[in-house]
């Protein structure tokens, strides 16, 4: 097994929202967990504590639970972590703020037997098989609304955790069952990468290849290499202006089985 991660903020003088994490337990197997922490705008989000803080404790919990808890689903877990981390500030914040701390959510966790997902809101899963084939699993809800629908703040707004819109994990853990969920045969998995959107516009954004090039480049230069192929792409004064922000949060993890 091996795995390899990087994550790098996309301001230097902002804090990395991200979070990523790995780990193997002794009893075999291992677990990945990715956030992107959502950037609440004009920075007013009823919370005293900030993003940082949130996706550490979410993160944290997800890591946690996925780990040591291998006979509850991962839709389960993520139901256990959104509700301990809104306990863990319920007292001191205005957790009914549309724009609460949240996250969007990969985690992957394997064993002998099987690879469980569970994917929510706009990072990206990527599955490869023994021959090579890649699936990317995608939440796209955020995606399929038109550009022109999220104009303003407040019409975003009127769309997060709503019906018809788009899911983070916020302080509602009834969130979890909105949250693509599959598990695929051990033997069917080679290798798996988890990506937030700052690393996955490599391919979604710049089309500098499709998703399995996106792996390759992962296999052969590390999630470093990668998130430095997309700063070299955004730093290029001849690519047109994206709809996106120059650089964002950029993080990625890649695991051989
Ligand atoms: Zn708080």
């Amino acid at each position: 097994m091996r795995i390899d991660l990087a994550s790098t903020p996309g301001h230097q003088e902002r804090p990395n929202e991200d979070w990523v994490s790995a780990a193997a337990p002794a009893s075999g197997g291992g677990v990945l967990v990715v956030l992107d922490g959502v950037t609440p705008p004009r920075g007013d989000d009823g919370c005293v504590h900030g993003v940082p803080w949130f996706v550490a404790r979410l993160g944290g919990r997800l890591t946690e639970l996925s780990g040591s808890r291998r006979d509850m689903p991962l839709d389960q877990v993520l139901t256990e972590s959104v509700r301990a981390t809104a306990d863990a500030h319920r007292d001191t914040c205005d957790l009914s703020h549309v724009r609460t701390p949240q996250a969007t959510v990969v985690v992957v966790r394997w064993d002998g037997r099987y690879v469980e997902h569970l994917v929510l809101s706009d990072s990206v899963l990527l599955l490869q098989a023994p021959d090579g084939e890649v699936t990317a699993v995608l939440d796209d809800r955020l995606d399929r609304i038109p550009r022109e629908v999220l104009g303003s703040v407040a019409a975003t707004d009127a769309l997060r955790n709503a019906e018809g819109g788009f899911f983070t994990a916020a302080a509602d853990p009834a969130v979890a069952a909105r949250a693509l969920t599959g598990r695929t045969p051990r033997e069917r998995v080679r290798a798996v990468a988890a990506l937030t959107d700052g690393a996955s516009r490599w391919t979604d954004t710049f089309g500098q290849g499709d998703w399995a090039d996106c792996l390759a480049v992962l296999r052969k230069e590390g999630a470093q290499g990668l998130i430095d192929r997309v700063r070299a792409v955004e730093c290029d004064p001849a690519r047109p202006s994206a709809r996106h922000k120059r650089h964002d949060d950029a993080s990625a993890v890649y695991a051989e089985l």
